[in-house]
């Protein structure tokens, strides 16, 4: 004989069942009234979870069997997993709910409360050289002013016997009908506080609201995404590890400088003759430093050239040694008819002479101008940019030599 057989009720089986036939019936009924199924049935998984959690361990099955719920030292949820944590557990991972997670396989202890989780905007210049900032955040604290137990004078609710739950029989002609509900003496706590001794900091509530102030550093070098955490910081419940605040860095776009890991990206553009024959430029780095980038006469800078300025990239996490800043070069050219005929004498004087034709018959050759395009024109040369490179290679069509026959 049993001393009581209220988990065996709730799991719906017999005190004769089997490990397998517990086993089979929790699955049911932990698929059924999961929260994420049944958000209405929280109450309910807790139940079926509890249970589950005495009659699968033999030695406590042992001892309920015997002493019932005394026995097990009080029994409530207090010493086991949380019922989220024994579902992952049971149909291995992925449970979700209670934040926190990855505990499976951990000795059961006091269920951990969830993460909160920030997002922190940061701009580049800030990342650069790190900062420090302080937030400020309400959390939900354990009343001080009673150990956050709610009064002076805290009783297990006779009515459900510390369960929250009440477990009816009604009889239905030859049949019973087992009813739970939630226990109506103490709204399914599981305890009572008299009026008269509730504690007054937090009307009987166990936790209070508190504004905290976070003071976050945001390391040099740290990257969009990275997660500064301050461990158990989240809000307090009672017999509940508290989560962990959790700040995701999040940077914010530069309107010039382009980061990838640890090297930063610059679109310069320069003048022809400062391509051609050297020159300076302006750069206002992260730190406000102003690089004065120069460019050696002679070095001939091309349209779409990328250059290395070495060691001026962000700060690497942690290390401190910088990445490099990649220089994208465009060039910018003089308008048409800049200038005049004697000036591109002396251009022809000093540039590299032309590359020399291969003679044509005069018979053959016929002189053509090029023009600009005009709208339609632009149209088609932009498709013809689509087409595939075999059509390309063998056609006579290019767009130059399209408007060049006009
Ligand atoms: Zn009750
Ligand atoms: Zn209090």
């Amino acid at each position: 004989m049993v001393k009581e057989t209220k988990l065996y009720d709730s799991l719906g089986v017999d005190p004769s069942a089997t490990d397998s036939e517990i086993k089979k019936a929790y699955r049911k009924l932990a698929l059924k009234y999961h929260p994420d199924k049944n958000p209405n049935e929280g109450e309910k998984f807790k139940e079926i979870s509890h249970a589950y959690e005495i009659l699968s361990d033999g030695e406590k099955r042992e001892i309920y069997d015997r002493a019932g719920e005394e026995g097990l030292n009080g029994g409530g949820m207090e010493g086991g997993m949380t019922a989220e944590d024994l579902f992952s557990h049971f149909f291995g991972g992925g449970g979700g709910g209670f934040g926190g997670g990855g505990r499976r396989g951990q000795p059961a202890g006091p269920r951990r409360g969830k993460d909160t989780a920030y997002v922190l905007k940061v701009s580049l210049e800030e990342l650069y050289k790190g900062k420090t900032t302080k937030l400020a955040f309400n959390k939900t604290i354990l009343c001080s002013k009673c150990d956050g137990k709610g009064g002076k004078d805290v009783r297990t609710c006779s009515g459900c016997n510390g369960q929250g739950i009440k477990v009816t029989l009604r009889h239905l002609g030859p049949m019973v009908q087992q009813i739970q509900q939630t226990c109506s003496e103490c709204n399914g706590a599981g305890q009572i506080i008299p009026e008269k001794s509730r504690c007054k900091g937090c009307n009987g509530q166990k936790t209070v609201s508190e504004r905290k102030v976070f003071e976050v550093h945001v390391d040099k070098g740290m990257k969009d995404g990275q997660k500064i955490v301050f461990n158990g910081e989240a809000d307090q419940a009672p017999d509940t590890i508290p989560g962990d605040v959790v700040i995701v860095v999040e940077e914010k776009p530069h309107p010039y400088l382009k980061r990838k890991g640890d090297d930063l990206y610059y679109d310069a553009k320069i003048d022809l003759l400062t391509a051609l024959a050297g020159g300076k430029f302006h750069l206002k780095h992260l730190d406000d430093r102003k690089l004065v980038v120069n460019i050696l006469p002679g070095e001939v800078i091309k349209p779409g050239d990328t250059k290395c300025i070495t060691g001026e990239g962000m700060p690497s996490y942690r290390h401190h040694n910088n990445g490099n800043l990649f220089i994208n070069f465009q060039i910018d050219f003089p308008a048409a008819n800049w200038t005049n005929p004697e000036t591109i004498a002396q251009l022809e004087a000093i540039l590299p002479a032309r590359p020399a034709l291969s003679p044509v018959p005069e018979t053959e050759a016929e002189e053509v101008y090029l023009s600009n395009l005009d709208a339609s024109q632009k149209s088609r040369a932009h498709n013809m940019e689509g087409d595939s490179d075999d059509e390309m290679h063998g056609g006579h069509g290019g767009p130059g030599v399209q408007c060049a026959q006009q």
